[in-house]
């Protein structure tokens, strides 16, 4: 079977798997940030802490920065440890604290607000390429906005969603650049499930495809997965 067909089989599982065996890691819908409505700021905000993090983990610190900060301009002039308490619990807290004054300080040198709604007005490619001119906005961050504010075909890569799409065998080994596995990805993944994609792998990578010691026995996509590890069992004693 060649390696395309393969890649189309092992992606249908992980849809057909949908969010099922996950465990319950996410807010109560009432509680939890209501992502399809976030204005584009806010967006690329949730973005900033969504990077490298589960939903629960986005929706709290994403909550965190808005019961916290009575602004986003409060944020853009707050102490990075201030802003990094707001990430606690995330990878690099102060490096996505200093990321994010970094892009509000950029945003209100060049246009005075915190107002992005023009961006959606440009187009998709004229928009993604603004975003992609920033030095704070990763790949990540743009292909998240262009996927739930731009109307567009992206879907979005961090280095644990790397890790366990590598594992699985829908990104190729001697792929590293995430542009180019990003690229891989939007050929396989059809437009309408990108965003159930996203959310499934990325939560599958966090709960259970650990960098060290990943958690197979109990990963719900262990029966399609080639690198599915069985932990080997402890030593019988020698009787004496
Ligand atoms: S079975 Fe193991 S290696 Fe494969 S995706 Fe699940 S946790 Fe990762």
């Amino acid at each position: 079977m060649s390696s395309i067909v393969n890649k189309q089989k092992l992606l249908n599982q992980v849809l057909d798997k949908g969010l099922v065996g996950l465990l319950d890691t996410t807010l109560p819908e009432t509680e939890a940030v209501d992502i399809d409505s976030l204005p584009v700021l806010e967006q690329i905000i949730y973005a900033f802490c969504r990077e490298d993090a589960s939903p629960l983990q986005a929706d709290r610190a994403f909550q965190q920065l808005q019961e916290r900060f009575f602004d986003w301009n409060e944020v853009r002039v707050s102490a990075i440890r201030e802003l990094a308490e707001a990430f606690e619990g995330l990878h690099q807290p102060y490096e996505r604290s200093e990321r994010l004054v970094a892009f509000l300080q950029e945003l209100f040198e060049t246009t005075f607000s915190y107002d992005m709604e023009l961006l959606q007005k440009k187009g998709m490619k004229i928009a993604a390429k603004q975003l992609e001119r920033q030095q704070a906005i990763t790949d990540f961050i743009v292909a998240w906005v262009t996927q739930r504010s731009l109307g567009g075909h992206a879907v979005p890569v961090d280095n644990s969603t790397v890790r366990c799409l590598k594992r699985l065998g829908l990104v190729d080994q001697e792929l590293d650049k995430l542009p180019d596995i990003r690229a891989s990805l939007e050929h396989l993944v059809p437009k309408a499930k990108n965003a159930e994609f996203t959310d499934t792998v990325s939560r599958v990578a966090l709960e259970f495809c650990h960098d060290k010691a990943p958690a197979c026995t109990a990963c719900p996509l262990a029966a399609d997965c080639p690198s599915m590890r069985i932990p080997p069992l402890p030593r019988a004693r020698k009787a004496k």
